[in-house]
Order: structure tokens, then sequence, then C-alpha cells
């Protein structure tokens, strides 16, 4: 589903692909993501083929074994990684999909490095982390560059500089500075913080955070300083000659209403430009944002609002759900509307409650998970979505949820379950994989990744992707169980996709509803400000019909 589409051509430029490091300072959460995206969206826009890789610098091998509570959502790419959630901005951005090339961790590192140790590739050497460890992570960042696909690669390294993990990374982008010269560029992202007291913007820690890149050897080529308030021309000046850049090279990123305005905000600022300047690339093409600002045009001016409620057990931390919050995003810009996002967490809501607290929702999505937590409330948020007309779309362990329901309440079975939750139950609806159960690791074992999935004709799934095969991105141990799927056709349940290969149910509608959607996979990884994902794009479109037979009160 992406399109890599390059609205200008290509530009000659030399075989040898060059290597932005996005480095953070001052402060975490500053938006290294969203800036690595922004310039990379303004590269590709003036024709470059980018992409955009993070270096991760914690122990675990990646993400995929972490709660969201510390880490956030783990996003997947189509090749099944499991990675961070900054993966899910690039492809969002840049429209092209990620790899497992394109999330490296400390974690992974070490496993390359101790495995070829026990291999006897270093034998009669003493492994140590210079050089050791600092080849590996070159060999990562330069995968992608070597394969010839790219003309630049942005590399983005997690953490803030002077954080212990982040310093083997910081050595690499120096000596690869070194042995590439020429070919790499440090943007360096810092804060300057505002004190109310004084009404001073303070370009201080800016300056120490400088220096302390500088202490590992890398003197930064640009700095962009995130700012609550515009930066002055004095400013700038100061902070480029107490920095050691270039005038040009200090690019103010003001905070701004929506991340998809980060990459506007970085035009005007010229990043792009100066990117290009200091690479010796040619800067004749202008970014080409046509379609990107006729986005945001739709996104600033929505015709109408439509309140949806996301019922998960992850809510106090947004991030666990950034892809579906994302994809609302793009689905309200191509509908017109705005989607007033409403977080449910799923063990406040019950039978006796579900009624007062849904009510007023145009729509509901319940989310991914895993686990018993928050079921109850999940299936009852299900329940009243079902028996009152509202739109719906389960994700995932949201779309085995609504099966339990509807064998539950529907069809009658009593003691109904997945085995995730209840092993032992009589109607196991849901069931673990057969390819599963002889698995006992944890990490990077599931069903990952994108399968394909074959969308049956006369269902009201084919009308909303118009074709038959379509490939979705899995993560997950358990199934919908076909032993039972003729009872769920019968009583007007019905698998709307399946896998081809393996017969797995994917998708399951309801047949006398308005808009009732389960799927086994996660379409909210593959929605993109190009490419909104249809699914996001017509369950939206559902509750703007819910919403115009009952206005939002
Ligand atoms: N826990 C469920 C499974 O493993 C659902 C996973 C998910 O929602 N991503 O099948």
């Amino acid at each position: 589903m992406f399109l890599h589409s390059h609205p200008v051509t290509l530009p000659l430029v030399s075989q040898s692909c060059k290597y932005i490091f996005v480095t953070g300072g001052v402060s975490s959460s500053l938006g290294k993501g969203i800036i690595s995206a922004s310039l990379a969206k303004l590269l590709q826009t003036r024709g470059y083929s980018v992409t955009i890789q993070k270096l991760d610098p914690y122990i675990n091998i990646d993400p995929g074994t972490l709660n969201p509570y510390e880490h956030g959502e783990c996003y997947v790419t189509d090749d099944g990684a499991e990675t961070d959630l900054d993966l899910g901005h690039y492809e969002r951005f840049i429209n092209i999909p990620t790899s497992q090339a394109n999330n490296i961790t400390t974690g992974r590192i070490y496993q390359n490095v101790i495995d070829a140790e026990r291999r006897g590739d270093y034998l009669g050497k003493t492994v140590q982390v210079i050089p050791h460890i600092t080849d590996e992570i070159k060999r990562c960042v330069q995968i992608l560059g070597n394969t010839g696909e790219y003309d630049i690669v942005v590399t983005e390294i997690g953490g803030t500089v002077g954080d212990i993990e982040s310093l083997p990374y910081i050595e690499a982008v120096r000596q690869l500075k070194r042995e590439l010269s020429g070919r790499c560029l440090s943007v360096h992202l810092t804060l300057i913080p505002y004190l109310a007291a004084s009404g001073e913007l303070k370009t201080k820690p800016t300056q120490h955070s400088v220096k302390t890149l500088l202490e590992s050897g890398v003197q930064p080529d640009i700095l962009v300083c995130r700012t609550e308030h515009s930066l002055s021309k004095d400013l700038k000046l100061k902070i480029a000659r107490f920095c050691n850049v270039a005038d040009e090279a200090v690019i103010e990123a003001r905070d701004a209403a929506s991340i998809y305005e980060v990459p506007l905000l970085m035009e005007k600022e010229r990043l792009d430009e100066v990117v290009l300047n200091k690479l010796n690339l040619p800067i004749d093409n202008k970014p080409v944002l046509i379609m990107w600002k006729e986005f945001l045009h739709k996104l600033n001016h929505p015709k109408t609002t439509v309140k949806i409620g996301l019922v998960g057990k992850y809510v106090e931390l947004k991030d666990s759900y950034k892809s579906i919050a994302e994809s609302f995003i793009h689905a309200a810009a191509t509908n017109e509307c705005k989607v007033d996002l409403k977080w449910f967490h799923s063990e406040e809501i019950s039978a006796e409650n579900a009624q007062d607290k849904l009510a007023g929702l145009q729509g509901i999505l319940v989310a991914p998970g895993f686990g018993s937590r928050g079921i109850n409330g999940k299936i009852e948020a299900i329940r009243y979505a079902r028996e009152n007309g509202i739109p719906f779309l389960g994700i995932c362990l949201g779309m085995q949820c609504a099966v339990i329901e509807f064998a539950r309440n529907v069809i009658g079975f009593e003691d109904v379950s997945t085995t995730e939750i209840k092993p032992d139950c009589e109607h196991p609806v849901i069931d673990m994989m057969q390819e599963q159960k002889k698995i006992s690791d944890k990490g990077g074992t599931m069903r990952l990744g994108a399968y394909p999935c074959r969308v049956i004709e006369g269902t009201k799934m084919f009308d909303v992707y118009g074709k038959t095969d379509v490939f979705e991105r899995h993560r997950h141990r358990y199934e919908f169980n076909n032993d039972y799927l003729a009872d769920f056709e019968k009583h007007g349940m019905v698998a709307a996709g399946i896998n081809p290969d393996r017969n797995l149910v994917e998708i399951m509608e309801l047949k006398d509803h308005p808009w009732f959607v389960g799927v086994q996979f996660h379409p909210e990884y593959q929605s993109t400000v190009a490419n909104p994902h249809p699914l996001f794009v017509h369950f939206v479109k559902a509750a703007v019909e819910a919403a115009e037979l009952k206005p939002v009160e």
C-alpha cells in the first residue's frame, strides 16, 4: 500500500549515500523522531530517496517484550520487526516501509558481537567496546546506505548526550564523521528554556549540551533549538558563536499545534537547505508539499466533529496507542471532520455503567492488548456498541473480545473465552495458533509482520478495501478458532477476510449492524498521511453518518 513516489525527478547525486545523525541534548522528549521525520520528508519532497533509522541505547533486544507503560507502543514493520514507536512516525511522514534494519538496540549490537565472539570470529583478540561494539554500530548504520536504495540515511540516536549508555553511539558517529568525510552530518536537538520570572530564553543548557558532545569528539553541524517562544536573530547568533556552528545552522523549532506542522516549520527555517549545502548536495528542486498542505488544511478546517471512544488498558499513557491515535487523524482529514478521541480505561467499564459512560459516542474502538486485565470492560463496551448500532472497530485483542462477546450474548455459549485467559474453558472461540504451542521464548516469537489477507467479495469489508488481496501487519499468538465459524456465520457474524495460505480468520463483521468490524491484524501500523488506512477512513465515515442521525450533544 506504500507508494514510493518521487514528485520531482531525482537530482544527480553521487552513488555514495550520505548520513545525517540526529542527537538530543538538555532533555528527553524534545521530539527527535518528529524532527528526523520532518527533515526526511523535506529531503524526500526535493527528490531524494531517504530512509530513517533509530538507534536505541537500551539493552532489550527490541521493545517487543516491554510493557507499553515503559516505552509506549511497540510498532511492527512489514518484515516483522518489533520496534520503537518513532518508526511509526517515520512511515507516517515519508510513506515508505521501514524494516528490521531501521531499529537497532544496544541489546542487538551486543548480541551480534557476542555471537561473533562465540563463533570464533575474533579469535585471539580481546573483545572491547572500542573497536568491536563501535564497529558493529557503524556496520548497522551503513546497512541501509549500502543497499544502494537511498541517497540519504537519517539516523536518530535515542537518549540524550551525556547518558552513559549513549557513549558508544556518539563514539561511532565521531568515527564515521572521520572515515566518511564529507558524507556525514551531525544535527543536535536541544532545548532553549524560557524563564517566565525574568521573561528570558536561556541558551546555557544548549551550550553545555554541545560541550558534552564536544567532549566525545563530535562538533554538531546544525543545532535545532526547541523553544516555546521565537528566537531573536541576536539569540541565534549568540548560540552560533558559543556553539561554534554557522549562523544559518541555528534552527528554531517552535512548539507546534500538531506534529504534522513541523515539516512546514522546518521548511520555513530552511533546515533542508542548510543540510543539503553542508552535504554538498544540489538544492535545485524546491520541496513539493502540496499534498501535505492539503492534508493540513483539511485537518485544520473540520466541517463536523465526531466523538469516538478508545477503550484500552494503557490509556494513562497515550503513547501506548500512538499509531491508532494518528490513524484517526489521517482518517479525520480524509473525512473533513475532527475526531474527538475519548479515552476509556477498560477496567472502569462494567455491565452496570457502560450505558452511562459510553452514551453520546459515535464510534467505539477496542484496542489491542495482552492478558486478562480489563477484559470484561472491553467486552461490555463491545456489547454496548453491538446492541446500540454504534460503529465499532476491534483491533487484535479487540477483535478477539468481539468474538467472545458475540459467542456469549448472541450464540448463547456460557463458558466461552480465549485460551489466553481461560485455558480450560468449554468453548475456546479464540485459541492459541498451532505453531505457537511449542514456543517458550517470549521475544520476537509471535506471528509478526505482514501477511496476505483475502477479502471476501460481497462483504462490507470488500467495499472498504475495494479489492480482494491485501497485506496487513500482525502481532499475536491467538487466533479465531475455525471449529466455531459455522456457529458464528449462522448467527450473523461472518468472516470477511481470510489468510489464503492457512485459512486463518483475519476479519469478522456483523451483517445486521451499521458498521461492526473486528480485525486480527493492526491496520494502524500502515496508515500514513499519504495513504490513510481505508478501515479507519470508513470507520470514521460511519461515525460521521451516526452523528448526522444523532448530532453530538
Ligand atoms: N493477546 C492477543 C494475542 O496474542 C492479542 C494481541 C494483540 O492485541 N496485539 O493473540
